[in-house]
């Protein structure tokens, strides 16, 4: 820029210091040492000095700089990079984009077992029962009829359930009622369906169009899982890495065990229940390209593939591909971050698509294909919707509908099971005194405390923010009355009534409550797989991509739980639940039955699902989208300030707001304003809500109020209360 020489240059790299304060966030220059100039690469740590004391931190970029008071990096750490070129850039961008410190991003992407150094586990292997076995029942037996529910398990698995079973594994190995699962490189062929039309057409349009973001919205029961089975088939014969991303893997046992089957050993697991040693050989099997396919949850998406063809994300609807802290990252959108950069193409897939993508998919910024019909012509279950109004009217006060009812009861009598859907664990959500009115509250929370009827702890009151437990009062803690009452039924409550109505049924109830582990989920899945139990109350832990065969009729005891929250995504989540939850009734070979017990029958939410009109669902939800100026019309922000003292809270909340006002004209800032749960952990809440067209101009002046403790950014938050 000057006319001055340039002076003599030297090679430095630049580093992003490990510590997540506000004055390390920005990149520091270091020379390299004599030695160390053949073998630096991006991606790799270095112990640095900084200030009087020592750190360390990731190599961004190598560069060449003034050397005038540079100071030398000590030491390399790191043989190889822990990531890729594309990833350092990827957690770059969503530092930016999600309003966080770099190092906050590079710890999202660079799992702690890698940077610990954690040594590998041994792969291990894999067993899968074949054929039948019927044997006098033995230990033995026992194994077999295990492996044939569970489907192919690891070896250490095996183990654990069966101590000391080498032996047994030996012998039913040489009975060949088991199998070893065949190593990386050959997949396995059985439950291969042949394609009805709409898969072929969804196949043939992904294999040609390779790169790209699509969408398949598939009913549910449209065989989606097939259509995924193929693309990450035709991307592995290429020598490409696949990835398929579930909501939760405890949730989803059968898509697991499906890529299990058709892959065999290529396929890697990721998710949280993953030792450190496991996690370090995962990690290394992707880098290295011997692991092809991956299921993984969320943060398998910062996996270091070497050669990413595909990435499929399933059930691509669901919240729980928002990442609540930080850095607060939609799984979505790092995916298609991701694939856009590395050349891969995206499959997002869903029969109840978010508004966004079904958005993009018709204004066609995205590819869009659908699967219609159920597989083998299998109907869609009727539904229907009962008004609860009516049936207080007339005269039933009962959580359950006579419509409700009489299905119940003819369904059992047939045999089959029926599963009961209610979003909210405990036996009663709120405690109310008859004579003063006033219903018990979590001291540290503004929200009233749930009561839990049974449990290890016996009868309690628990808050289900801050999980604080109390025991029941015995009288009103306001006015010492003793009619206090219970309102708002919980899983627990309908649990209690199905006992009291259908004597003769088993009754199992999923909730977080009943299931607390991986373990016990996948034990309560197979349990009721295998008919153990006639009727099935959870919440919707349960609703998603389960395939009961068995199930026919599904009774939604009330559509209205998350109907009138204060979310603009209220209406959506509505009908997600209520289809997704339709999804799970009549998946065998006989029509199942769903009944949607609600006080809002008319809400468009309601009337659509009902029709199992998606389609009919979106014109409407996107009208009120554009009219309020929501997603996918305006961008989201969510600013929240919290802290022990109210006035100081709301104070510095309303001169934010006002800053934000004067810095951004054209957007509307709303608030500042209590939060809907005004109190958590005895902190105060306020939030400052922006919606905008401009994502830049609203991104810069969000950053230029600067990570702040006492405040939290969400783009596009998932979570309003
Ligand atoms: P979705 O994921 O769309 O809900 P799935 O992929 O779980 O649907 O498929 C539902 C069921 O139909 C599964 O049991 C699957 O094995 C079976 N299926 C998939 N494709 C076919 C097909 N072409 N012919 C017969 N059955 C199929
Ligand atoms: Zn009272
Ligand atoms: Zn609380």
């Amino acid at each position: 820029m000057s006319d001055a020489p340039a002076p003599d240059r030297v090679l430095a790299v630049n580093v992003a210091i490990d510590r997540t304060v506000e004055e390390l966030d920005r990149v520091f220059t270091y020379r390299v040492p004599a030695g160390w100039s053949a073998t630096i690469k991006p991606g790799m740590r270095v112990r640095v000095p900084l200030g009087r004391g020592r750190a360390t931190g990731l190599i961004i970029a190598t560069a060449l700089a003034d050397p005038v008071g540079l100071k030398f990096f000590d030491e390399v750490l790191d043989p190889e990079p822990l990531i890729s070129q594309a990833v350092l850039e990827l957690a770059q961008w969503m530092a930016d984009r999600y309003h966080c410190y770099l190092s906050q991003a590079l710890r999202a992407v660079i799992p702690s077992a890698v940077r610990r150094g954690v040594t590998p586990q041994r792969e291990e292997e894999v067993y899968a029962a074949t054929g039948r076995r019927q044997g006098r029942p033995s230990r033995r037996q026992e194994l077999w009829e295990w492996l044939t529910v569970r489907g192919p398990s690891p070896r250490k698995a095996i183990l654990e359930v069966f101590p000391g079973a080498q032996d047994a594994i030996r012998a039913l190995q040489r009975e060949g009622t088991i199998k070893r699962m065949v190593p990386a490189g050959q997949a396995v062929a059985s439950g291969r369906h042949i394609l009805n039309a709409d898969q072929g057409a969804a196949v043939a349009a992904l294999e040609d169009g390779q790169k790209g973001i699509w969408l398949l919205e598939g009913v549910t029961g449209s065989g989606k899982t097939e259509v995924y089975l193929r693309r990450v088939a035709s991307a592995v014969a290429k020598a490409q890495q696949a990835l398929v991303m579930v909501p939760e893997i405890a949730l989803t046992p059968q898509t697991v065990a499906r890529f299990r089957e058709r892959f065999g050993t290529m396929v890697a697991l990721w998710h949280s229940g993953l030792s450190a040693g496991d996690r370090v050989a995962v990690w290394e099997g992707v880098r290295r390209g011997t692991s092809r396919v991956v299921v993984g949850a969320r943060s398998a998406v910062f996996l270091p593939f070497a050669r990413l063809g595909v990435i499929v994300l399933d059930e691509e609807h669901e919240a729980s591909y928002k990442q609540e802290e930080h850095p607060r990252y939609h799984t979505r959108e790092v995916a298609i971050w991701r694939a856009r950069r590395e050349g891969a193409q995206v499959i997002l897939g869903s029969a109840t698509p978010s508004l966004e993508t079904a958005w993009r998919a018709r204004t066609g910024r995205i590819g869009w294909l659908t699967l219609p019909q159920r597989v083998e012509q299998r109907r869609l279950p009727p539904i229907d919707v009962v008004d609860m109004r009516e049936e207080l009217r007339s005269g039933n006060r009962d959580i359950f509908s006579r419509r409700l009812q009489e299905l119940t009861t003819r369904t059992l009598a047939e045999g089959r099971q029926v599963i009961f859907f209610l979003n909210r664990r405990g036996f009663a959500s709120f405690v109310l005194c008859r004579d003063c009115g006033q219903a018990v509250h979590c001291p540290s929370c503004a929200v009233t405390m749930t009561y839990h009827q049974t449990g290890s702890t016996g009868a309690r009151l628990e808050c289900h923010y801050c999980f604080r437990v109390m025991p029941p009062p015995p009288v009103c803690p306001h006015c010492a009355s003793r009619r206090i009452r219970y309102f708002g039924a919980g899983t627990e409550r309908i649990s209690e009534e199905v006992a009291r109505l259908w004597p003769a049924a088993r009754v199992m109830r999923a909730d977080r409550d009943t299931i607390t582990t991986r373990q016990g989920y996948t034990e309560f899945y197979e349990r009721f797989s295998a008919g153990s139990a006639d009727v099935l109350v959870g919440t919707q832990m349960i609703a998603k991509g389960m395939d009961f065969p068995r199930v026919g009729l599904v009774g939604v005891v009330s559509a209205d739980t998350a109907l009138h929250l204060p979310d603009f995504r209220s209406g959506e989540r509505t009908f997600q639940l209520l289809v997704q939850a339709s999804g799970r009734a009549g998946r065998g070979d006989e029509p199942g039955h769903v009944v949607i017990q609600t006080y809002n029958p008319d809400h468009y939410a309601v009337v659509h699902a009902k029709a199992h009109d998606f389609g009919g669902f979106y014109e409407q939800e996107l009208q009120y989208r554009r009219d309020l100026g929501y997603p996918p019309f305006e961008d989201v922000w969510l600013l929240e300030l919290h802290g022990p003292q109210e006035a100081e809270v709301a104070a510095a909340a309303g001169v934010l707001a006002d800053n934000l006002r004067k810095r951004l004209p054209d957007a509307r800032v709303l608030g500042a304003a209590p939060a809907p749960i005004s109190r958590v952990r005895d902190r105060f809440r306020y939030h400052i809500l922006i919606r905008s067209r401009d994502r830049q101009g609203v991104s810069a002046a969000v950053r230029a109020l600067g990570p702040d403790d006492g405040m939290r950014i969400t783009v596009d938050p998932y979570n309003m209360l």
